[in-house]
């Protein structure tokens, strides 16, 4: 009677041998990269003195536009910055930095917990000497960080090492009311470089458990043999910790339920490890990832080229361009972003043209100029190219090509969705 009924299960598609592969995405990220113009490079901007061919062909294929990945309402960092340009309101979802770290360690934090950033620092008369306790070891650090957590730790506080001199704290704050909140203040100490720390201590809900365990952390350093050591080697010693970037874990829906797609993150930084591991992503480490100019460029690109075969987008974040920044160095900053189009956008462009239906996309998170040698808000270009992308008049990858462009996300985390179609 009825043959629809009869032949339904004959009507389900069958994956036909010759049906196009699955669309593949690839995301580069040259951390940092947008600038301004240099008068050090004839009125340009880096990415306008670097030669870039890889990245200006994917301007002329395609088209080039500029997004705002960092709100006002928010420190313009890293962290911030990649969640939006990840395609995640950071507005919404942001809750700190410490707790992206702790997900890159792998440290799982349950609703009443808090983690916390533990820098090792060196304080001399109430002056922030080094926000880095002279770039410490992580031997060194760990060693420091084993005796907190015996004098000053236990059941609620944990202290874990991480790299060099960042470190975290756990708060586990299970079955007692709350105590920090949103409002607990603290200061970033890469900001306090030579100045009075006076009057930076955290402040809010808190904050005396905060000041406290900095506190205390004092004389158990000057005690501590590490610092012996490192005093009669001519180093500045950790003389105490700085806890900041406090936040619980962030409430972020899989990328995958969001998007549809499933994702690979390659990066040597761990805030984009952590944000990775919270969207679902597969994490993939690559052999001379650094995050450092010496960075094995051409690695990152094979291993996200092979990545293709299984993910549906492959993110490749380089933190290089964003170092060069914040040494002030244009030369390498131009360096990095021409190591960065040759190693990695053009081989991955064309492996990605050879596969079949494809979108690339490359963008910064935020501008670090050169000037300020730090983060800032404000507008980045970006350049996309591949299926069904019309291109416009731009062809090359700069800024001023951006600023031209009527594509625009003031909102920048909405470019992503318009990025995958
Ligand atoms: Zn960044």
């Amino acid at each position: 009677m009825n043959c629809w009924k009869m032949l339904g299960p004959y009507l389900l598609p069958i994956p036909h041998p010759l049906s196009p592969a699955p669309m593949k995405y690839a995301l580069i990220i040259p951390d940092g990269c947008a600038d301004e113009p240099q008068d050090s490079l004839s009125g340009k901007t880096p990415l306008q003195a670097a030669n870039l061919p890889a990245m200006d062909a994917v301007a002329a294929a395609g088209a080039v536009g500029w997004a705002n990945h960092t709100p006002d309402a928010l420190p313009a960092g890293s962290d911030t910055a990649n969640l939006s340009l990840l395609g995640y309101d950071p507005v919404a979802y942001y809750t700190g930095r410490a707790p992206l770290e702790a997900a890159a360690m792998g440290i799982d934090l349950g609703p009443d917990d808090w983690a916390v950033r533990c820098n090792l620092v060196t304080i001399e008369e109430q002056t922030m000497e080094s926000f880095t306790a002279g770039q410490i070891t992580s031997a060194e650090a760990a060693a420091l960080l084993s005796t907190l957590q015996e004098k000053l730790g236990g059941e609620r506080l944990r202290f874990y090492s991480g790299v060099g001199y960042r470190n975290l704290l756990v708060y586990r704050g299970t079955g007692l009311p709350a105590l920090f909140s949103p409002d607990t203040r603290t200061a970033q100490p890469h900001d306090l470089t030579d100045q009075s720390v006076r009057d930076d201590y955290p402040r809010g809900p808190g904050s005396d458990l905060l000041n406290q365990l900095m506190a205390d952390s004092e004389p158990i350093f000057a005690a501590h043999p590490v610092n012996a050591a490192r005093r009669a080697a001519g180093k500045p010693a950790a003389t105490n910790i700085w806890l900041w970037g406090l936040g619980s874990r962030p409430k972020l829906p899989p990328f995958a339920e969001i998007y549809g797609k499933r994702g690979a993150m390659i990066t040597a930084v761990d805030l984009l490890r952590g944000l990775a591991v919270l969207l679902g992503w597969k994490r993939i480490d690559v052999p001379g990832a650094t995050g450092y100019f010496d960075t094995n460029y051409a690695a990152k690109g094979r291993y996200a080229i092979e990545a293709l075969n299984d993910a549906d987008l492959v993110c490749v974040h380089v933190e290089a361009t964003d170092e060069a920044s914040h040494e002030g160095n244009a030369a390498e900053k131009i360096e990095a972003l021409e190591q960065i189009d040759r190693h990695i956008v053009a081989p991955i462009h064309a492996a990605l043209k050879s596969r079949g239906e494809y979108r690339l996309l490359i963008s910064p998170d935020h501008p670090t100029p050169l000037r300020t040698k730090t983060h800032s808000h404000g507008n980045v270009p970006f350049a996309l190219a591949g299926t069904n992308v019309s291109p416009d008049a731009a062809t090359a990858f700069d800024e001023l090509a951006a600023d031209k462009s009527n594509l625009a996300f003031p909102e920048g985390w909405k470019l992503m969705r318009y990025f995958l179609g």
